[in-house]
């Protein structure tokens, strides 16, 4: 099981392993907002309860430039694990074919590796793309590529539990978790 990250402001950051999560609260970095379940990890000193909210105890300042950072996790994630040309979810993708990365302006032609230069695309609609533009190959996005919010892709590649979707909700609202909800948890990226 993994533990829900909180900064010092209750904002939740990310997930951490139990382990490191242990040290960190050994150490004084962290305090165990809560515990889920009934199983104590064990160290050499002590027994905790299994973490599943830990807070940090000193407010840590998040560069923009890391929440910004586009991975093809995340970028999978943002466009719900679905080609942006044909629709096809990574699901759908015949033998052989599978999700990439594929850039609106090429990379070889000027384009970014920005979130709204990026989209989600089948490898047979990224072959067909080519070197083109949009404009030049008739191939448009289905859906505009925006910047998403670092928290949403943080879930909309792991599973929450109960617990962890209280402090979701607790900070950014329903909606925030409604949105996650339509996506697909991390296991299909293993096909891409
Ligand atoms: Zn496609």
């Amino acid at each position: 099981m993994r533990c829900l990250a909180l900064n010092a402001s209750f904002e939740p950051l990310t997930v951490v392993p139990v382990r490191r999560v242990r040290r960190l609260v050994i150490e004084g970095k962290a305090e165990i907002v809560e515990a889920e379940g009934n199983e104590p990890v064990r160290s050499e000193r002590l027994v905790l309860p299994r973490p599943a909210i830990i807070r940090l105890v000193r407010f840590v300042h998040v560069p923009r430039r890391f929440r910004r950072q586009v991975t093809n996790t995340f970028l999978f994630a943002r466009d719900e694990y679905r080609c942006q040309y044909c629709s096809r979810a990574v699901h759908e993708l015949r033998h052989r074919e599978c999700l990439t990365r594929d850039h609106l302006v090429p990379l070889s032609r000027g384009g970014t590796n920005d979130w709204t230069n990026v989209v989600t695309a089948c490898s047979s609609c990224n072959t067909k793309k080519g070197n083109q533009l949009p404009e030049e190959a008739g191939l448009y996005p289905r859906v505009p590529p925006h910047e998403p919010h670092f928290v949403h892709l943080s879930w909309a590649v792991r599973r929450l539990t109960a617990t962890q979707a209280k402090y979701i909700r607790l900070f950014y609202g329903d909606a925030a978790l409604r949105a996650l909800g339509g996506l697909q948890p991390a296991g299909v990226l293993t096909l891409a």
